[in-house]
């Protein structure tokens, strides 16, 4: 693996994260929760791998007839007045969004929980043009005090304590010194009850986009996301083309298998389908909506038959929560937006290939990610298949590729091993295995004082 640059940096943060006791008790303790949740939640499934094996299926159905999809959604959604942007890019889609806030002359933007605005990074962009943008989630809005990118794509805030949490109230909002959840939740809900009637502008993401009624399906546990696309005027989602399921009768299964995978919960507390603007008769809603349909680097993955399926993701983030890698290095480590496993597929894709495709190494192939994941992606295959396209476009390091000749040349031809002597042979094993920081905390492999051959030839004779 190349370690310039975000390899090296990757390496390097590991390197710490992963000796951070601290940090581990943190993770350990919040995951622990989580996996409890996660196991009493399968057992309300009489039959979770039918389900599993269910919902592949009718993501792969949409992953590969997506364009069919994609126009049966927007016909559907622009029946009803919705307007649909189709975004390239990260570039596209924040033009296209700057236009409708300045147009509105928004100056407040109230945001749910969205890895799409993540990865576009609109609240920066936002930020940057003068408009205040607020996120509405607890966790997302305790990371954005903190000035920090969300931890884990369930939950952003995992790696805080409760008096971590404390501690960036008191900083940041001066409240005083406190250890009740529930004052700290009661201050957040205050400050941002305000935001919701203030802000002229609501941006969401979209869990599911239902190709049959033309329907934006969000799921979420604070209801801050329904007040975000009622309470403003204009109401902005923000979608991955690949967040298509074919009817809203799939939400049936799809919304328990990702409430489940995510949090345990046989069902998230709000479930709500957006199918536009207010109509005529309706009492509540904006008086817009938009759909910003994302693409920025999705259609690279689905020009690759063999590496599609990691399209079918419904972002539960149960490989996150499984993987030794990500419990180890934590989620800040990736540097990227989508963290752990899936991040580790699809970040290449999506982000650059050559600066991203170490992340794919950051993995120990146990498969613990794909035994997990509820529509099947077969995870660690793709990271493998990740490294072959490293190899084959010689992206990967010119050092290593060498090593690994001489190594092969080694493997097929026995003579060469006879050439030095076990002492030769240790000073290079224990070079090459440094450069990858094998015998940084663990003693040098050794080669045993005689070959089996040897051995073999100095055996006592009958
Ligand atoms: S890859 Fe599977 S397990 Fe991981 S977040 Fe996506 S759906 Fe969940």
């Amino acid at each position: 693996m190349i370690s310039s640059g975000k390899a090296a940096q990757f390496l390097t943060d590991s390197d710490s994260k992963a000796f951070d006791l601290e940090h581990r008790r943190k993770i350990r303790f919040n995951i622990g929760k989580y996996n409890t949740a996660v196991q009493t939640g399968l057992g309300w499934y009489r039959d979770h791998e039918l389900a599993r094996s269910r919902a592949a299926y009718r993501k792969s159905q949409i992953v590969n007839n997506l364009d069919q999809y994609l126009l049966q959604w927007e016909e559907n959604f622009t029946k009803r007045g919705g307007k649909v942007i189709w975004a390239q890019d990260a570039k596209e889609a924040l033009t296209e969004i700057g236009k409708i806030v300045a147009r509105k002359r928004a100056r407040t933007v109230v945001k749910a929980k969205s890895m799409t605005t993540e990865e576009i990074h609109l609240n920066h962009f936002l930020e940057q043009n003068g408009v205040e943008s607020v996120e509405t989630d607890l966790g997302e809005y305790i990371v954005q005090l903190n000035g920090e990118r969300p931890y884990h794509i369930v939950t952003p805030a995992m790696h805080l304590s409760k008096k971590d949490i404390a501690d960036i109230f008191v900083k940041h909002l001066h409240i005083e010194p406190t250890d009740d959840a529930q004052k700290l939740v009661a201050t957040a809900r205050k400050l941002l009850r305000g935001k919701y009637t203030a802000a002229e502008v609501g941006v969401t993401g979209g869990n599911f986009l239902v190709a049959d009624v033309g329907g934006v399906a969000v799921t979420e546990n604070e209801g801050n996301a329904r007040l975000s696309a009622t309470f403003p005027r204009t109401h902005i989602a923000v979608v991955g083309i690949e967040k298509l399921i074919p009817t809203l009768q799939d939400l049936d299964l799809f919304w328990p298998l990702l409430s489940t995978s995510g949090t345990g919960q046989q069902l998230t507390v709000y479930n709500t389908v957006y199918l536009g603007p207010r109509q005529p008769l309706e009492k509540d809603g904006p008086d817009e909506m938009y759909v910003v349909l994302l693409d920025n680097g999705r259609t690279n993955l689905l020009a690759q038959p063999d590496k599609r399926e990691a399209l079918q993701c419904i972002r539960c983030g149960a490989c996150l929560n499984v993987c030794p890698v990500y419990k180890n290095i934590g989620g800040h480590t990736y540097e990227t937006t989508y963290s752990g496993p899936i991040g580790s597929i699809i970040t290449p894709h999506l982000a650059g290939f050559e600066e991203n495709k170490h992340l794919s190494y950051a993995s120990s192939l146990c498969g613990a990610c794909s035994s997990v994941c509820p529509v099947r992606i077969p995870i660690h295959n793709i990271l493998l298949l990740n490294r072959q396209q490293s190899v084959r476009e010689h992206l990967n390091d010119k050092d290593e590729e060498r090593g690994i000749k001489l190594w092969l040349y080694g493997m097929k031809h026995r003579w060469t091993w006879s050439l030095a002597p076990t002492a030769a042979k240790n000073w290079v094993l224990e070079r090459l295995l440094g450069q990858v920081g094998w015998s940084k905390r663990r003693d040098a492999i050794k080669l045993a004082p005689k070959s089996f051959r040897q051995q073999w030839k100095e055996r006592p004779k009958k």
